[in-house]
């Protein structure tokens, strides 16, 4: 049987990911670089090539390919490959016309998506979501990113924008300035590096930095740390009950980072979502996601792979530009 292969790459303001993702949900040879932002978005253009040509050099020969598939942070027009916005994360970013770089210097057909949406295609189809008509995905680390599937598909918007749940006005967040540049989302008050922040304030322990340590606290019994990750997950608990309101959705998959930090976290997220909830969506399957930090390189190789008409049969690394 020819196996069919697209090269996943996850790029975002610290590092730069790269897989082989089969056909049937196989995430092989992940390598991770740092992204070297201070040096300009050509230079980060460079680092994703040499990734995705160690990246080819993986491939089994006979097999297909059926191209790139890159996951970004920033909004992207995911029908032509251009990054329309990004925060200072990654400066010189906006504007990239991303997927046409990529294919004129790499030869192979090249698929650009929003980081948040990667990783729901990748839950979606290889993960906690498989075999779900509708849901939404929401992964919470150093920001807040989503991606919304119905009826079986990704939905981007009108803007490029659906899924982006981090961004949604949330109580406790009034007057805080988001990554965006907007005020009072509820990625200012949910995400890790908020939370952490948060804890710095009212604890005066300026040492930390981590919100693995909030977390230890809270389950010691420190009262302040329990507090900032309860008021963090039932801000966005409520948030959730909003979009479960209004798309009634099967399952919310809960991703990222801190969602890892266990229940001091998931528990707030959980019984706030219940209460605000209508009967019938208050119900809605709250799934841990399975799949980490391969979710969103899958998600990237599916890009590809669920497009068909450029495959090209894998001959030997000499092929490729
Ligand atoms: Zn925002």
């Amino acid at each position: 049987v020819t196996g069919r292969w697209a090269i996943g790459v996850d790029v975002g303001g610290s590092k730069i990911a790269s897989a082989v993702v089969s056909e049937d949900g196989l995430v092989e040879g992940r390598r991770v670089v740092a992204t070297p932002v201070g040096q300009g978005a050509a230079a980060v253009l460079a680092a994703i090539t040499r990734q995705v040509r160690d990246a080819l050099g993986l491939l089994p020969r006979g097999d297909l390919l059926a191209g790139l598939g890159i996951s970004t942070g920033g909004a992207v027009d995911h029908a032509s490959g251009i990054v329309l916005s990004a925060t200072d994360l990654l400066p010189g970013w906006a504007g990239r016309e991303l997927a046409a770089d990529l294919r004129h210097q790499l030869g192979v057909a090249v698929y650009v998506d929003n980081d948040g949406n990667a990783h729901a295609l990748g839950e979606h189809r290889f993960g906690a979501g498989r075999g779900l008509r509708d849901m939404l995905c929401v992964a919470v680390g150093t920001g807040i990113g989503g991606g919304l599937v119905l009826d079986g598909r990704i939905r981007r918007g009108a803007s490029h924008t659906a899924g982006e749940i981090g961004h949604v006005p949330a109580v406790g967040a009034q007057e805080r300035t988001c990554s965006c540049g907007g005020v009072g989302h509820v990625e200012t008050v949910a995400s890790g590096p908020a939370m952490t922040a948060r804890y710095r304030d009212l604890s005066g322990d300026p040492d930390v930095t981590d919100l693995r340590v909030v977390a230890r606290r809270a389950d010691e019994g420190d009262p302040i740390a329990t507090a900032v990750l309860a008021d963090g997950g039932g801000s966005l608990g409520q948030v959730l009950a909003g979009l479960v309101n209004t798309l009634d959705p099967q399952a919310v998959v809960l991703a990222g980072g801190v969602a890892d930090v266990g229940e001091k976290f998931c528990v707030p997220l959980r019984d706030s979502l219940q209460t605000s909830a209508l009967p019938g969506p208050s119900r809605v399957a709250v799934l841990p996601a399975q799949l980490g930090g391969a979710a969103p390189l899958a998600g990237a190789g599916l890009l590809a792979l669920e497009r068909h008409g450029e495959d090209r049969r894998i001959e030997g690394v000499d092929q490729w530009q």
